[in-house]
């Protein structure tokens, strides 16, 4: 998936629990780094980055430096963000370096519908972030 469509999932979740939980918007800020660490480096990024044991990992020290509350939702959109990669053809091998569980699907990141994934997830969370200021 494109990061932007990483970006506007967390967004969409942002906005959809502010709207029912009143979640507020530093944890929109954690929730936003979760979903765009993954990508962050470059040269292999779907094998360092992208698997179960830098996910618990990370949100162990997370949890480390704040609460179990952040850790959560740190936790929960890394593994949004590995989710939403393991649907395109390219996959995600989620327990690396033990190749035995590679998650792929049908969609190619940046193809049209990773566009059309992108808009849903930015409409829906326009959608709610309207809902909350009126
Ligand atoms: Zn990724």
């Amino acid at each position: 998936m494109q990061r932007s469509t990483h970006i506007a999932a967390v967004f969409f979740i942002w906005s959809l629990s502010y709207f029912y939980y009143k979640i507020s918007f530093t944890f929109a800020l954690v929730a936003a780094l979760g979903a765009y660490l993954p990508d962050l480096v470059y040269f292999r990024h779907r094998k360092y980055l992208h698997n179960v044991w830098v996910l618990i990992g990370l949100s162990l020290l997370v949890l480390y430096f704040s609460d179990e509350f952040v850790a959560i939702i740190f936790g929960l959109s890394y593994f949004l963000h590995l989710l939403l990669d393991a649907v395109t053809r390219v996959g995600v091998d989620l327990f690396w370096p033990i190749k035995f569980f590679t998650f792929g699907g049908p969609l190619r990141g940046g193809s049209i519908f990773d566009d059309v994934i992108l808009l849903a997830f930015v409409y829906g969370g326009i959608y709610f972030f309207i809902k909350i200021l009126i």
